[in-house]
């Protein structure tokens, strides 16, 4: 088989953990299976990175650049020493190397109070130059013969969006001339995350966007699967952290995926389902702290079994956006107005919920964006349609997940029965189009139990059907 792997950053948190990947890799590789990899940063790296770099440009404190990057150089260099002993002197200078830049990066924005999204892509994607060496040396020690590539070297080209770069098509030639001819001598290994434009310029690919990058690619070498290791068994019937007694769901559709992940799954990165969906290949979520384990098949069948719900989610960090005005009854084009100040700053609506008097419409957007969505409906205001905007960030939203949910009525009923009955309020129900969801909005403080009270009531701890 022609697999892509991908690991995320717990997987490659520390030295033993590299060494346990690489094990992972060389055994599947001694299978005689062809194998291309990728790999995350560092569990917290990319997120020390982001908040280094935006507390240096602020200016505000003493920068501490150099304990900062005497950390990293630790961390790393510990990593390597346990993971490939026999290549220490061999890959930390390349380590040592990538520190260096990193930090006159550092001090040239301290020096210049300024953090462009450029040159902040390019400072979080040094999570993987960091990493990806390590892990390629583990491989090595264990006898694989490996090819280190960056994003960009892998053919990976996105448009030119810091921070949120969407893949172009041309990527898939690039990747399947550069990848595929390595494949029967080596096992590259490429830093996910990272992509570059068209003129060379390094860009990011938005959270969690090495499950991005491994879809990437694994559709343009036309792998028969994408293998996605993490640290849980799989995609569940909601998030373990949270919910004691969620369960491994064996499989799940690209499209319930999809709902999954949009509504706050992190396991999953939403926009990574595409390329393996368009062409059909089975992404595969397993555990590297439990192989054997076989894992959530994501793939295109919806009704493999004959449960409809599968699994509950919930998005934290979210905003409800009010805006009422009974001038707005009968007026077309109204929504359209909203919408489009919305649109034209940035701002993604995820639910949309419409009174039927028409006198009100809610919208829940990021809680990162209430600002600038509040500032651009200010301008709506202006035209006399609309009454008042008001705005709540003390909400979350869940969403219950499946297919078939649009087609059985009973379902809607037996979710708003059982919130009632647990004393929970709903602010606000979507009417969302998807044949997969249903969404709602909840006081922050009755998030978790909302979440519990449904997994209890659709049985999603059992093997058994509801
Ligand atoms: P990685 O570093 O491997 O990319 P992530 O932290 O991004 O790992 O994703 C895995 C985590 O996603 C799990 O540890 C789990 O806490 C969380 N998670 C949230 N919802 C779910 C879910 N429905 N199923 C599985 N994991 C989930
Ligand atoms: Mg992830």
């Amino acid at each position: 088989m022609r697999l892509l792997m991908k690991f995320g950053g717990t997987s490659v948190g520390d030295g033993e953990r590299m060494k346990h990947v690489a094990e992972i890799v060389s055994s599947s590789h001694r299978e005689g299976n062809e194998l291309a990899v990728v790999v995350s940063g560092m569990s917290g790296v990319t997120d020390q990175l982001i908040n280094m770099a935006t507390e240096i440009a602020s200016g505000i404190k003493k920068p501490t650049i150099d304990p900062f990057i005497a950390s990293l150089w630790e961390r790393h260099s510990k990593a390597l020493e346990v993971a490939a002993p026999d290549y220490v002197t061999s890959v930390s200078p390349t380590l040592h190397n990538r520190l260096e830049s990193l930090k006159n990066i550092f001090n040239a924005v301290y020096n210049l109070r300024e953090l462009t999204s450029r040159s902040k892509d390019y400072i979080i994607s040094f999570g993987e130059r960091l990493s990806a060496p390590i892990l390629s040396a583990a491989f090595r020690q264990c006898g694989l013969n490996t090819i280190l590539l960056d994003g960009c070297e892998a053919g990976i080209v996105t448009t030119p969006n810091h921070g949120d770069a969407l893949a172009l098509p041309i990527s898939e030639h690039r990747i399947k001339k550069k990848i595929i001819p390595l494949l029967s001598s080596s096992v590259p290994v490429i830093m996910g995350y990272m992509g570059c434009t068209d003129q060379g310029i390094v860009t990011t690919l938005g959270r969690s966007g090495s499950d991005y990058s491994a879809t990437i690619v694994g559709a343009a070498i036309d792998a028969d699967e994408i293998w996605i290791w993490t640290d849980v068994n799989g995609v569940m019937t909601a998030d373990p952290r949270l919910i004691t007694n969620a369960r491994e769901l064996p499989f799940i559709s690209y499209l319930e995926a999809m709902e999954l992940s949009f509504f706050g799954a992190k396991v999953l990165h939403s926009r990574s389902l595409e390329p393996a969906m368009k062409k059909d290949i089975p992404i595969r979520v397993k555990n590297t702290f439990n192989p054997s384990y076989p894992g959530t098949v994501v793939f295109r069948e919806e009704k493999v079994d004959q449960r409809i719900v599968k699994a509950i989610t919930i998005i934290e960090k979210v905003a409800l956006v009010n805006i009422n005005g009974v001038q707005m009854i009968g007026r077309p084009g109204v929504a359209k107005t909203i919408f489009s100040a919305l649109a034209n700053r940035d701002v993604n609506i995820m639910m949309i919920s419409q009174g039927s008097s028409e006198a009100n419409i809610s919208l829940i957007i990021e809680e990162t964006h209430l600002d600038k969505a509040l500032d651009a409906l200010s301008s709506v205001l202006t035209y006399g349609f609309v009454r008042e905007i008001t705005s709540n960030k003390d909400i979350v939203a869940i969403a219950v997940v499946g297919a078939g949910m649009a087609g059985s009525p009973g379902i809607a009923g037996r979710i708003f029965t059982a919130l009632g009955k647990a004393g929970i309020n709903i602010i606000m129900i979507s009417q969302g189009s998807s044949e997969v969801n249903v969404s709602f909005v909840v006081k922050t403080s009755d998030g978790k139990r909302a979440v519990q009270v449904l997994h209890d009531e659709f049985r999603l701890s059992e093997v058994t059907n509801a």
